[in-house]
């Protein structure tokens, strides 16, 4: 057998169209771009203001059971999906998140699908793109720097310096920057105090700029993100800081969404890419809902998988966009499934029927979690070579004998053409008209009713524990009136319990809130379970290791 092409060799090979004709099929014109060269554009506000009054195309929500740590395939699914969707002649835009430079350098590979369903320059895309990133970047050391000179022109505002909340970010992983100490060098040079850096898709203003949905609104959320308490205890605000305004100038050209195109030249809106785990994981709503005013079918993902992405795309951004999806995909693997069948890493390549049989107690979890929502699912099983027709069978089989939709899917491999029946059976599902989505909490729930819900119906955990730390945090909380936001998990993607060792189905456990950090600008209370690394660390051999570029400057090694 020959090794597949790498993901960059399909990509390089590919003909691509001049991104005016691409925007020409969604019915736009050179008018409404911002060039970024000639494959990458930026949609103009003219567009955004403009399509308001059009009616909604359907909206395909792409999710996956609990992930091994390689990840499942929801970006492929999603880009092969929207191909396939074209090839049946329904007008396809495919809605993905950023990469950021932070896994693209250390572990994960790119974020930009892979085999022949990617987008594409997937180059520039996985590297700079349009400059989205430094600007997220930019805006939120704005508010950092300002903090900082307040406290060095006399601090007004009594801010208590042990009590900043606010770090500092950059888009690398890099552990040697979480706990930094700033201010050192005298009284010419600031107050000394403890800082840190975040990555910066973990910046508050990451998780802002993609539920905005105006540029108002964008100014207005970051005015109320809460960046430290004074010496009462009481918020300080970037309004208060004054850094609301150049923070919002800094972003006024990465809110609008890029419009870039996959391996088969469907109009695809990557743009905005938040953590999964302390924001929501979702592409921006202003690219989701610019798409379904453009498109007929919007396929779009949320990070890792049902229990935490599609959860959160529920709960946190169709609440704010009024968003109600059409259809679930749950995209599954042979290997996952055989992962959470108790099969251990290194025997996955080796044919284990029964541990895919056992694995789909998962698999029927995740359903019922989306049947709980009101959204009808069809799943996904994304072919690898090593899986076995009999492995294959087992899921498909089971899925037919309980009346579930589901298709092979082929993408990987095959492009658009090995997703046709996926795509016949997500029109299916969309055009049964079953979908209504039903939120499983209230917002005027109290706030660990919220997160008992999530536990219980989501995760079906039997409890959940607050620490004490958790406990005073919820009140403070709920003293500065901030009950009412939605709640976004941060446990672990590997497990439906907050332990990362549990595959599998999983009953009678509990999950623990060890903190409740607010996010008010973003508009939700982040609950975390475990202990969450909102700035990675590089692994012993960074995928940067195999980086470089040939000698007609063409990039090696991106994957
Ligand atoms: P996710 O979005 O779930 O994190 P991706 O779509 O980014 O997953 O895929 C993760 C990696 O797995 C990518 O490098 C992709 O090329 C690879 N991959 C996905 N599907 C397949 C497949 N069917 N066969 C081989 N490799 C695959």
């Amino acid at each position: 057998t020959t090794k597949p092409l790498s993901d960059l060799t399909i990509a390089q090979q590919a003909k691509t169209l001049p991104i005016k004709d691409i925007a020409a099929k969604i019915g736009l014109h050179e008018d409404d771009l911002d060039l970024y060269g000639k494959y990458k554009a930026k949609l103009s506000y003219d567009v955004l203001e403009r399509v308001k009054t059009k009616e909604d195309g359907k909206l395909v929500l792409v999710t996956a059971i609990n992930p091994t740590p390689a990840g499942e395939g929801k970006s492929t699914v999603t880009v092969g999906l929207g191909q396939a969707l074209n090839q049946l002649d329904k007008q396809a835009i495919v809605c993905l998140r950023e990469p950021s430079l932070g896994p693209t350098m250390g572990l994960k590979g790119g974020a930009a699908g892979g085999g022949f369903s990617q987008v594409l320059p997937m180059e520039d895309i996985n590297l700079h793109f349009t400059g989205d990133m430094h600007a997220i970047t930019s805006a939120h050391n704005t508010i950092s720097a300002m903090i900082d000179n307040h406290l060095h022109q006399g601090n007004d505002l009594g801010i208590d310096v042990r009590h900043i909340v606010w770090k500092r970010v950059l888009d690398l992983n890099d552990r040697a920057l979480r706990h930094v100490t700033v201010g050192l060098g005298g009284p010419a040079h600031g107050v000394p105090r403890e800082d840190g850096f975040d990555i910066t898709v973990a910046s508050e203003i990451m998780a802002i700029l993609c539920l905005a949905d105006s540029l108002e609104d964008l100014e207005e959320r970051i005015k109320r993100i809460v960046v430290a308490y004074d010496h009462q205890k009481e918020p300080i605000t970037a309004e208060q800081i004054g850094a609301a305004g150049a923070a919002t100038l800094l972003l006024k050209e990465a809110f609008k969404p890029n419009l870039v195109q996959t391996l088969e030249q469907t109009p695809a809106l990557v743009h905005g890419g938040p953590f999964a785990n302390i924001a929501h994981g979702c592409n921006s709503l202003i690219a989701t809902k610019t798409a379904l005013k453009l498109g007929e079918y919007v396929v779009t993902e949320a990070g890792f998988g049902a229990d935490l992405g599609a959860e959160k795309f529920c709960h946190i951004k169709s609440r704010v966009g009024d968003l109600n999806p059409d259809a679930v995909v749950l995209v599954a693997t042979v290997r996952a499934l055989k992962m959470h069948g108790g099969v251990s890493k290194d025997q996955l390549h080796i044919e284990n029927v029964g541990a895919v049989g056992e694995g789909l107690k998962l698999l029927a979890k995740h359903i019922d979690t989306m049947k709980k929502l009101g959204l009808p699912t069809v799943v996904a099983l994304n072919r690898f070579n090593s899986d076995t027709e009999e492995e294959l069978a087992t899921v498909l089989d089971w899925c037919a004998a309980h009346g579930i939709r589901a298709s092979l899917s082929e993408v990987w491999a095959n492009g658009g053409l090995g997703g046709r029946q996926l795509a016949e059976a997500v029109i299916d599902a969309v055009e049964s008209n079953e979908s209504k989505l039903t939120p499983l909490y209230e917002l005027t729930d109290s706030i660990e009713q919220k997160i008992k819900t999530i536990a219980r119906e989501v995760y079906g955990a039997t409890d959940v524990v607050f620490t004490a730390k958790a406990q005073k945090q919820m009140k403070d909380v709920q003293a500065n009136g901030w009950s009412d936001l939605p709640i976004c998990m941060a446990k672990t993607p590997f497990s439906l319990s907050d332990d990362p060792s549990k595959f599998g189905y999983q009953q009678g456990f509990t999950i623990t809130v060890r903190e409740l950090k607010p996010s008010v600008g973003a508009g939700f209370l982040v609950a975390l379970t475990g202990n969450v690394l909102t700035m990675p660390g590089l692994p012993k051999h960074p995928a940067a290791l195999n980086m470089g570029i040939d000698e007609s400057g063409k990039a090696i090694g991106l994957f």
